[in-house]
């Protein structure tokens, strides 16, 4: 099985990466591919150009076996849609499970994504929740197209997303940790250190290439 870990990464941060370790070890993937975005449909633009942010991302998954960082959205022109991305990786891995990775917040926005049906074709849907979700009640909140969209998806056997290249929706409990990327971007911006928050080479490249200064 293969995860796909989407983002702008601007910067990448421990939050990110300790997310994507967990996964790596419990879904026992054989690689998650991280895939820095180059032009996010449903949000501002990021303040990194495309290479500063795809330096960071290597130079904070540098020597961890299993992280691999894909650049294939940020050579393609126009909104960097999810649905897309998946076509291209189907068409280099025809039959390995793929298992993109959302957040609970994203999961109830799902119906928002482009083409969001196709997307359940092409991949199995990975959920990471932290401690406070409430399962099927906070479902309720999901649209019904939605909700019934997902109600014949739900597994909770590993085995189940392993026999099929896409198609089911499983939820995971992750370590999440309250780092954002915005909060760096503005404690960088005020000049307060983000040390501890994300990788030291990561935080070195900041300071070297003057990113987020100017917010
Ligand atoms: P920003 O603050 O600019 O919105 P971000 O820190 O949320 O950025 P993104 O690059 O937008 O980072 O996030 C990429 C993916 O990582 C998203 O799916 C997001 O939900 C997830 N993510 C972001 N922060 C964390 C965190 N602290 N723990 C776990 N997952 C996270």
């Amino acid at each position: 099985m293969i995860g796909v870990f989407g983002g702008t990464f601007d910067p990448v941060h421990f939050g990110h990466l300790r997310c994507a370790l967990e996964l790596l070890e419990s879904l026992a993937l054989v690689e998650m591919r991280l895939i820095p975005c180059r032009q996010p449909p449903h949000r501002p633009q990021p303040q990194a150009t495309a290479e500063q942010r795809l330096a960071m991302l290597e130079l904070a998954t540098s020597g961890q076996p299993g992280f691999v960082v894909d650049r294939r959205e940020l050579d393609r022109p126009g909104p960097s849609y999810m649905v897309d991305t998946l076509t291209s990786l189907r068409e280099e891995f025809p039959r390995s499970p793929l298992c993109l990775i959302i957040g609970t917040d994203a999961l109830l926005a799902f119906d928002r994504w482009h083409r969001w049906q196709e997307i359940g074709e092409l991949a199995h849907l990975v959920v990471i929740y932290r401690p406070g979700w409430r399962g099927q009640e906070d479902l309720g909140r999901a649209g019904r197209e939605l909700q019934q969209w997902l109600s014949g998806r739900l597994v909770t056997d590993l085995a189940v997303l392993r026999s099929a290249p896409a198609g089911k929706v499983l939820f995971q409990s992750v370590t999440q940790l309250a780092i954002s990327a915005t909060d760096i971007r503005m404690r960088t911006k005020s000049g307060r250190s983000v040390r501890y928050l994300l990788p030291e080479a990561v935080r070195e490249y900041i300071e070297s290439s003057q990113i987020y200064r100017s917010v």
